[in-house]
């Protein structure tokens, strides 16, 4: 353990206080214990750069551990043959003690992550309780069909959905509560088990969830959560022989790794990835909504979505009003630290993530991009960085064709006579397939570009709306398989064809 003081932001509240001071654990088996290595390592508050706590370092010999224990409550114990309601009943308890403790998750959130906690409150938390509450429902859905057989009209054929079985699942530190929730929900809700790994910059909200899933009663093995890092945790849980299946979401190289790793035993593997999601603003759109729209797609959560509308389309007749607006706001976005209420830009999350993002300013100036807001770190304490608009960029350029992950936009103009097969190869014009944004009153342009956009998700005047209903995930090296909505029971679960002679 460390010798220094925990420096705690005096904004938070006295719950979340309590809990950071509380001595945190592994979640194995319905118990709360330490790594079997004894080790701890620090969490850091990105608004200051300091320690707030320690958290156990889990490695291989936890993840065997809560490997069985998550084997043992799917094979032999009572969660894939609990009644689907019973299952559904403990989701819903989930919710609602989630929903309890709002405020507390939200400043965890804060001082953990940097996001504002005003954020986080309407945001992050609500929507890990939709997600909760509404894959609830999907315990008693899992349906089958019944088949007709060119074979003979003596054969009765159906298929049912059975849980795939004991499930890793490795997530990032941007949206960490609702992360493990994206996760969680599904797999508890088709009857697998779960070993959830946290990201290493962000475990608290992680860690308090498991005391509410404890608390909510589900049994022992069926989640267990460890703290640790990606090459002593997470890959020895990737590449674990017990493991039915993977489901990460991460940065696109880690996700490779991953792949690669799970063919050991063909365990089943679903991934979210990187992106680098075009917004593209046609002159005939909404012009205030669009500019916001936009700022608003790649600002929010300090850029550090993986669905962030990272590089503008402007059409040349608007480029230059839409570059001012932009830069306006950017230009008036309150920074300061989350657990400021009135903050509406935070830390980055990281000091790695800050040189990573303060390195792309860097190669973006050098490579010729005209900063027209934004372009530094802002202050001199903790991992801010402004929010960033850069022009005269072109494909080539690092800061166009990779993935930032900060509060930096590339913006290009189309020409008038651009027609929508050119424009919509530029906009496909990255390795990722995450989402994108079509800003425009007109609805045929918006559906036919709909339609040339080679992304899991396409928005219309609108960016970053999520809905626990609603599939996401990525085409090319955005991923593979989709998160939420019922698109996402069908990656965990089998189907088993049956057939009878009658
Ligand atoms: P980022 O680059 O955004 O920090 P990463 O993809 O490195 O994201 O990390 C996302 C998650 O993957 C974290 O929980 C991290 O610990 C985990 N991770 C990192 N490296 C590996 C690895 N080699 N195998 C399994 N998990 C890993």
């Amino acid at each position: 353990m460390a010798a220094a003081a925990p420096a705690i932001d005096p904004r938070l509240g006295a719950d979340a206080l309590s809990f950071v001071n509380s001595r945190h654990q592994l979640y194995i088996d319905g118990k709360f214990t330490a790594s079997s290595n004894g080790k701890t390592f620090a969490v850091y508050n990105p608004a200051t750069g300091e320690e707030i706590c320690q958290v156990p370092e889990a490695d291989h010999v936890d993840v065997d551990r809560a490997v069985h224990a998550a084997r043992r409550a799917f094979d032999s114990g009572p969660w894939p043959a609990m009644l689907p309601s019973k299952r559904g009943q403990l989701m819903q308890r989930l919710a609602e003690l989630l929903e309890q403790h709002t405020d507390e998750f939200a400043e965890l959130e804060s001082l953990d992550n940097g996001k504002p906690v005003s954020v986080a409150r309407v945001a992050d938390v609500p929507l890990a309780v939709d997600l909760f509450r509404y894959m609830s429902g999907w315990s008693t859905k899992t349906l089958g069909s019944t088949i007709p057989l060119s074979a003979g009209n003596d054969y009765l054929s159906y298929t049912v959905r059975e849980p795939i079985g004991v499930v890793a699942q490795i997530i990032p530190w941007n949206f960490p509560l609702l992360m493990a929730a994206w996760k969680l929900g599904p797999a508890l809700a088709t009857g697998c088990t779960v070993i959830l790994k946290l990201a290493e910059q962000t475990p608290l909200t992680g860690l308090r969830l498991a005391q509410l899933i404890d608390q909510a009663g589900f049994p022992p093995g069926v989640v267990n959560v460890l703290t640790g890092f990606g090459e002593p945790c997470g890959a020895p849980l990737a590449a674990h022989d017990r493991v039915d299946k993977v489901a990460f979401t991460g940065s696109t190289e880690v996700g490779k790794l991953i792949a690669k790793t799970a063919t050991g035993n063909l365990k089943k593997v679903t991934l979210e990835l990187g992106g680098k999601s075009p917004a593209i603003i046609f002159p005939d759109a909404d012009m205030d909504a669009a500019i916001a729209g936009a700022a608003s797609a790649i600002f929010f959560n300090q850029g550090q979505c993986c669905c962030a509308g990272s590089r503008l389309f402007a059409h040349e007749s608007v480029f230059d009003k839409v570059i001012d607006g932009m830069s306006n706001i950017a230009a008036k976005i309150k920074i300061g630290p989350g657990l400021d209420p009135a903050t509406e830009l935070g830390p980055l999350v990281s000091e790695e993530q800050f040189d990573r993002v303060t390195g792309f300013l860097k190669s973006g100036k050098d490579q010729g991009a005209k900063v027209n807001a934004g372009g530094n770190r802002s202050g001199d304490r903790g991992y801010f960085v402004q929010p960033t608009v850069l022009s005269d960029v072109q494909p080539g350029m690092k800061v166009v064709d990779e993935e930032i992950f900060g509060p930096v936009v590339v913006a290009q103009s189309f020409a008038t006579d651009a027609d929508l097969d050119r424009l919509a190869a530029q906009a496909n014009d990255t390795i990722y397939g995450l989402a994108a944004s079509i800003w425009t009153r007109d609805i045929s342009a918006a559906h036919k570009m709909a339609r040339r956009i080679k992304a899991g998700t396409v928005w219309v005047n609108c960016h970053n709306v999520f809905d626990a209903a609603l599939p996401f995930g990525g085409y090319k090296q955005s991923g593979w398989g989709r998160e939420m909505g019922a698109e996402v029971l069908n990656n965990y679960t089998e189907v088993k064809a049956v057939t009878v002679k009658l």
